[in-house]
């Protein structure tokens, strides 16, 4: 568990957070509207030397951002693709399949699902969850959850 007061400590805890990404990973990003969870990814593309990492901005609009980087592993680094969905505006099942989930989960990739848990299908599918809650001010206890 990772304990944070303020948004540049959820960066730098994304930073740290990335190191544990071994890809292929799948995970369900939890949390209240507002607790950080595009703020915690935007450190995880830091943290993975992800081109575009400074553009990470909250994507519900956009729903897919996808960036490129590395995944340091024993000493060299491999490619390693990182998807950042938001399913808040995402309803219809229909809609979530229109999304390509299964395209973007390749063996290089990292995707990171806000409001995964709205989707039994998505659950069923994830490697596990990132949690980010509130502690009251700008205090977030973040807290990562691998099967
Ligand atoms: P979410 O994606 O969970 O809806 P965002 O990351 O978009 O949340 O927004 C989090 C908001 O909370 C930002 O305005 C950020 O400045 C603020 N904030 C305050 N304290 C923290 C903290 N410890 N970690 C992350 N964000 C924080
Ligand atoms: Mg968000």
């Amino acid at each position: 568990m990772f304990e944070t007061n303020g948004s540049d400590e959820t960066i730098g805890v994304g930073r740290e957070i990335a190191k544990l990404l071994t890809p292929p990973k799948f995970l369900i990003l939890r949390g209240d509207l507002g607790a950080g969870k595009t703020t915690l990814v935007k450190g995880i593309a830091e943290g993975l030397n992800a081109a575009e990492a400074e553009e990470v901005t909250s994507p519900t609009f956009t729903l897919i951002h996808e960036y490129e980087g590395q995944f340091p592993e024993s000493g060299h680094e491999t490619p390693v693709k990182l998807y950042h969905l938001d399913l808040y505006r995402v309803d219809a099942e229909r809609q979530l399949e229109a999304l390509g989930l299964d395209e973007l989960a390749g063996p290089d990739s990292i995707v990171l699902v806000e409001w995964g848990e709205k989707f039994p299908s998505v659950v069923k599918r994830s490697d596990g969850e990132i949690v980010v809650k509130s502690a009251g001010g700008d205090a977030r206890r973040i807290t990562v959850n691998l099967r």
